[in-house]
This record gives structure tokens, sequence and C-alpha cells, in this order.
């Protein structure tokens, strides 16, 4: 029997998608090829309860576990390093080793680009937490400064504004962390002090970048005037200044107003003391350079999660280009989850499995996959189900389910998900 060269199989990016493929392609090719994870950062972070940690309801500890020793057990190669340029017309990435500055080039017969997103704090003067004015829970970084800054926010409170500006895609996270500040300011007995108010480049509450599902709006809707908290919709910010943000266009609802009724806030400003806002995410400057993705950077695949010019080239999670499945006047992208990032780096490391043993690739269109999301509030939450996430049109499945044991599952998931990631059970749920 001829035996099959051995091949070399990169995946740049190291967290959901990067870690996910990995896991998958070591256990399909029983260890026959070489597969080598490359990421900057050795340590795998839970980014989802990044919603707690400026809270002081977890530590950095609890959410993150270091990557290589989990490679390395499972007989995968791990290597720190920036991403510099990647080649595809000569299969190469050349990369800079965190440990001593040295550049190496790497060869690949399949590529796997993971690298998820460029947070895009330019979009909007004064945004985000180095040159700007409002924090942000995006990588586990953002939200440590974010948590120095709500400790001293404590001892001086005054409004608060939460929210996702235009062009922005991970509407879930601000929602999280909006109602968690106000559970934390009702525990800290400061909450009558603290004006709260959520700012959304969606047309309404509940849309979250995927056109909404079956009642999600009256719920959300009901949670924010049971919660007190103001929000504003179809929102775009013209500009962040230390204790204002100016809006171009948007709506504001106040929580007791009657139902529709909704002030005009373009040209207007609303004052803040602690701010956190989501900016729109671009592809990863890595994947920019390299001319592998569309203008913002993501990277248009078949249903196979194979770049369209390049079929040694698979991409996952946030690299991945949808489009999403309807407009907003404000402009929103869609939201790319953890367990949509999963599905995508399955399939691509089936389809590499399957190109390398000679078997047929098998299809998961993006229009048909479904997501499974926890929208936790602090002491309660909404669990969300849906099929066919990006095509609202053709769903047959929508779920939501508040209630308080949706906080206990999301706390529950943490322990299991960050478990399962840290041991590689990746053909668990
Ligand atoms: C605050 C927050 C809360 C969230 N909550 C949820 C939730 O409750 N449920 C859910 O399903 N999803 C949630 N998400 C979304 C979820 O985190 C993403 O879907 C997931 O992280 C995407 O995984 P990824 O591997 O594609 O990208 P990422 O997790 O962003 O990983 C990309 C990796 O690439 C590496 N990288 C990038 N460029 C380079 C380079 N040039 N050189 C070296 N390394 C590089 C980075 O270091 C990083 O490790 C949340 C997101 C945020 C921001």
């Amino acid at each position: 029997m001829k035996a099959v060269e051995r091949k070399q199989i990169v995946i740049l990016g190291g967290s959901f998608a990067g870690l996910t493929a990995a896991y998958e392609l070591q256990r399909l090719l029983k260890g026959r090829h070489e597969v080598l994870v490359v990421d900057r950062s050795d340590t795998f972070t839970f980014i989802p309860s990044l919603i707690w940690l400026p809270l002081g309801w977890r530590t950095a500890k609890q959410i993150t576990f270091p990557v290589s020793k989990s490679l390395q057990r499972k007989g995968i190669g791990f290597l720190q390093a920036e991403i510099e340029s990647i080649e595809p017309e000569h299969r190469m990435v050349q990369v800079r080793k965190v440990a001593d500055g040295e550049q190496k080039t790497l060869h690949y017969d399949f590529l796997v680009v993971a690298t998820g997103p460029h947070v895009d704090f330019e979009a909007v003067e004064g945004l985000g937490p180095k040159q700007g004015n409002t924090w942000s829970i995006c990588n586990l970084e953002h939200a440590e400064h974010a948590g120095e800054a709500w400790q001293k926010f404590t001892q001086h409170p005054g409004p608060v504004l939460i929210g996702a500006t235009q062009g922005a895609a991970c509407y879930g996270a601000a929602y999280e962390f909006v109602f968690n500040v106000e559970y934390a300011l009702r525990r800290l007995g400061i909450r009558k002090q603290v004006p709260v108010t959520y700012i959304t480049s969606e047309p309404y509450a509940g849309h979250f970048g995927i056109g909404g599902m079956t009642a999600s709006r009256p719920m959300t809707e009901w949670f924010f005037r049971h919660t007190g908290i103001h929000w504003v919709t179809d929102a775009v910010i013209e500009r962040v200044e230390p204790d204002e943000v100016w809006f171009r266009q948007g709506k504001l609802h106040r929580a007791d107003a009657p139902a529709g009724a909704a002030e005009d806030l373009a040209g207007k400003s609303l004052p803040y003391r602690y701010g956190m806002i989501i900016p729109p995410f671009l592809g990863a400057s890595v994947v920019r350079k390299s001319g592998l993705g569309n203008e913002r950077g993501f990277i248009e695949t078949d249903d196979m999660y194979r770049h369209q010019k390049y079929p040694e080239v698979y991409a996952a999670g946030v690299s991945v280009a949808v489009a999403a499945p309807e407009k907003c006047a404000a402009g929103c992208a869609v939201p790319k989850t953890g367990y949509i990032s999963e599905v995508m780096a399955k399939t691509a490391a089936r389809n590499i499995a399957a190109a390398i043993t000679g078997q047929p690739l098998k299809a998961k269109p993006v229009s048909q996959l479904d997501a499974v999301c926890i929208m936790d509030a602090g002491n309660e939450g909404i669990l969300m189900l849906t099929d066919r996430v990006y095509a609202p049109k053709n769903r047959k499945v929508q779920i939501l389910l508040p209630g308080p044991w949706i906080h206990w599952g999301k706390l529950a998931f943490e322990r299991y998900f960050v478990w399962k990631m840290r041991t590689g059970q990746v053909r668990l749920p």
C-alpha cells in the first residue's frame, strides 16, 4: 500500500475556532500528519465570562488555561508567535516568535485561518480604552482595565452608558453587560444614583443583528422596563467625549415612558461616568494585509469553509465572512458566536481530513447554521435556541426561555466548556 505523504497543517489562532480545529484534526488524522497552532498568546480565555470579570465576579484564573500544555498532551504543536504575513501563492506564513523575536517561515499544505476580529475603535472618534474614553470587554486585557475603572466608579457613581456602535456585531455581550451592571448596582445599594442606558445600532431591542427571534423584542423590552434601563435604538454615534456621547441619530426609549414613545437624539448627547461600548469588528489585521479577506477583512468561503480562490486555505469562526440577513439603517453586522465558531471549525477540520484521505468533502452552509445562546442578566437570563440563525425567513424553531436558572446554567456551562477545551474533548457538544 502506498504511504500517504505527511502533510503540514498550520492553524492560525488558538481560541474557540483554532483550538477546536486542531483537536478535531488530530483526532481524525490520528497523529499521522503535523498539526501546528500559532497564536501570539498561550492563554485560552473563555470570552463569554468577560461580562462578569470587571464586576469582580470572575477572576482571570477561573476562565483561562495555557493552550500549549493542552495541545502538547494531544501531540499537537504550538508556536507562540505574532503572525506577520500570509502568502497564499507560496503556501507560506511568516511569524515572529514572542520569546526571542526570531522570524520564522512556516510552510503548509493546509491552512486554517482562525484569527478572529480586529476591534475597530478607530471607527468612532473618542471610542475605546487606549486612545478613547470608553471601556471594553472584548478581550481579557480590556476587561481587566474595565474592572479597575469600575472599582473607581463605584466610589463616585454617575450615569452609565453601555452598548454597541453602528456597524457592531457583538450585541449579546453588550446586553449581558448592561443587565449585569444594573444588577451589580442594586447589590451595591447605589442603583438609585445611577441612570443606566443601553445604546445600540439595532433597529429595535432584541434584534441582535440576526433579524430578531419570535418574541425577542417584547421580551427584551420587558427586561429593560422591569430593570429600569433606558435604551437607544438606531444609534449612530458621532463622537465620544470624556463625559458625553454625541449622536448623529438615535431614538431614546425611557423605561418608564409609554410603549412606542421615543425621543429623537440627533445632534444631542447623553452624559456618562462609566461607558462600555463595543465597536465594529474587522477581520484580523494580518488577514486584511494578506488580501485573503473581503473589504472588511473577513474571508469569503464556500460551504466547506474553503477559501474561494485557494482551496487549501480554510477559515473558521469570526474570520469567516457572513452576510447580514437584513439591513439596519444604522448599520449592524451579524454576530459569530462561540458555538458557530466551533461548528465551522469542526466542518473545516473534517474536510481537510477528507481531502487528505481521499474522502468526499461535506458542506455545512452558513444559511443552515443553528444557534444556542445564553443571555445572562445577573441573577436571571434568557436561553435562546434557533435553527438557521442567519436565514430568519426559513427558521422553523425559535425558542426563548427566560428564568433565574439560566444564570446558573451559564455558570455551569463556563466550567464545562473550559474543561472541554483544556482536555480537548471536542467530540462532546
Ligand atoms: C464580551 C464577549 C462576550 C461573548 N459572549 C459570548 C457568548 O456568551 N456566547 C457565545 O457563543 N459567544 C460569545 N462571544 C463570541 C465569542 O467569543 C466568539 O465567537 C469567539 O471568541 C470566536 O472565536 P474565534 O476563534 O473565531 O476568534 P477569537 O476568539 O477572537 O480568537 C482569535 C485568536 O487569534 C489570535 N490572533 C489574531 N491575530 C493574530 C496574529 N496576527 N498573530 C498571532 N495570533 C493572532 C488571537 O490572539 C486569538 O487567540 C462573546 C464575545 C465577546 C467579545
